[in-house]
């Protein structure tokens, strides 16, 4: 490296010593888990603060990065892998993962055409398919029926994109057009997830074109009734319904929309259906578990994270449509730099005509490498698990009386409060609950709304987790509960 005219790049062989070092890092990193706060206590800045003002002039030592990584990166995370995190949705990963994703950086490949990067679009077209299959999810998502199924980064990438299928059907191809004053509306129930909105404000509908339906105040799913009200009456004003987005277990509940009674109102208004089941979806690898997609062979567009439940680091959403032909037609821009002999022959998928992003990554590959190493049995195995643990958690929190269980959990997530008669003052307590339950780092849950009213949310999901963690973290939630009933200081 004495000639700074020439760029220290890594050698394969440097490249092989130190990756191998670093492959050994994240085994040990995932060993150490359970010795490890599932969060850390520092404040806001201190991970800042142990970095230097600016990068090294000349390159620093391999050695010293990885120092970093043990003294102030993984003592700086909350630790999503953790065997006792809980909060929000898992975002679990796994070995096949993290080296799909290893060969998938290595390769490097830009798959934004099929022609540059013919493996990476065929990969990624046939395990969708058979991810289709595994899920038992309705012929016309297929490759060889109408439809297909593409990765995109996130669910939210996957609402915005059937935003904008649908509004490019609704409208016959430009839903801004100067001079129509017709307006587009898009619904969701009033538990429908943000980036709905997120996605209706992007495309140019905004908040007033958005209309959030009632839920069942017993299982907090849409009320199918009020949606056919609401469109009746957007109907009767002019407005022209785009969209209507079901949910498959909800973020706050995992309530779970009737789909049969939506789509008869979609199919009858002409309206396009998008099913998002974010963090349920990966359930239906189990038999036992899709009855929440009953009626989805009327929706025009589907999605799940396998980055949630599924083994398959973020990030990774499958987002499949019915009509394939009318989402391209919806997104694609052919530039003159972009034209090819395999897009030009048609024979080809072209998955930058699918999304937002021109560019994409081999995320496919990461996907390919978790279905072959589980396989089918494995998967399952993966989720009964953790729905077994949640249950036995379930009827551990029904066996106190102090505690009631607010939802429905037909997966993996319990929602549940201490009791109260006065609602404000078992507000407060249960926000002190879960402050102290998380304050000694020794579990991790999170908390949501329910009628209006504060709850925990307790969602099993790493792959480390054991019946004695859940068994912990219903200890601590117990001590936590005395504590806060004895009114000791948070
Ligand atoms: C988590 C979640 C999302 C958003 O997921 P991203 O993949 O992070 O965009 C959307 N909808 C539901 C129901 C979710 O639970």
């Amino acid at each position: 490296m004495d000639d700074l005219s020439v760029p220290p790049h890594m050698s394969p062989d440097e490249f092989r010593t130190y990756g191998h070092q670093l492959v050994d890092w994240v085994a040990d990193y995932w060993t150490s888990l359970p010795q490890r706060r599932v969060r850390p206590a520092d404040p806001p800045g201190a991970v800042a603060a142990k970095l230097p003002a600016g990068p090294p002039a000349t390159g620093d030592g391999f050695a010293s990065l990885v120092d970093d990584l043990d003294t102030i990166i993984a003592p700086g995370l909350t630790h999503w892998q953790h065997p006792r995190f809980f909060a929000y949705f898992p975002a679990n990963t796994s070995g096949p993962s993290v080296l799909g994703d290893l060969v998938a950086a290595g390769l490097g490949v830009q798959g934004m055409l099929w022609a540059t990067g013919p493996a990476c679009t065929e990969v990624e077209t046939v395990v969708l398919d058979w991810l289709a299959d595994l899920l038992d999810l309705p012929e016309k998502f297929r490759s060889r029926s109408t439809g297909g199924g593409v990765i995109q980064d996130s669910a939210s990438s996957a609402t915005l994109v059937a935003t904008l299928a649908a509004l490019h059907r609704a409208s016959g191809g430009d839903w801004r057009a100067e001079g129509t004053r017709r307006r587009y509306t898009v619904y969701t129930s009033t538990e429908g997830h943000s980036s709905i909105e997120k996605a209706a404000r992007m495309a140019g509908i905004g908040d007033a074109g958005l209309r959030l339906i009632e839920v069942d105040e017993e299982t907090l799913a849409m009320r199918p009734d009020r949606l056919r009200e609401r469109i009746a009456a957007d109907v009767a004003a002019g407005a022209v319904p785009a969209l209507v987005v079901a949910t498959v277990g909800t973020t706050s509940t995992t309530a779970v929309d009737p789909l049969p009674a939506i789509a008869e109102i979609t199919r009858e208004y002409g309206i396009w259906l998008h099913v998002d089941a974010a963090y349920a979806g990966s359930a239906a690898v189990c038999p036992e578990l899709r009855a929440g997609q009953v009626g989805l062979e009327h929706a025009d567009s589907y999605c799940f994270d396998p980055h949630k439940w599924l083994l398959t680091g973020f990030d990774c959403d499958a987002f499949w449509v019915a009509d394939r032909a009318g989402l391209i037609q919806a997104l694609s821009v052919l530039p003159e730099y972009l034209r090819n002999a395999a897009t030009d022959s048609d024979a080809v998928i072209d998955y930058r005509d699918w999304q937002v992003p021109l560019g994409r990554r081999f995320r496919a590959l990461k996907l390919w490498f978790v279905l072959r190493w589980y396989g089918a049995e494995g998967l399952r195995a993966h989720i009964r698990s953790h729905v077994a643990l949640a249950r036995d958690f379930a009827a551990l929190v029904r066996a106190d009386q102090r505690f009631e269980i607010v939802a429905p959990y037909p997966y993996a997530l319990v929602v549940f409060r201490l009791r109260g008669a006065a609602p404000d003052d078992a507000d407060r307590a249960n926000a002190a609950l879960l402050e102290r339950l998380n304050a000694d780092g020794g579990v991790y849950l999170s908390h949501t709304r329910v009628r209006g009213r504060y709850a925990l949310r307790l969602a099993v999901g790493s792959p480390r987790t054991t019946a004695a963690d859940v068994a912990a973290a219903w200890d601590a939630i117990r001590s936590a509960a005395d504590a806060v009933a004895g009114g000791s200081s948070v």
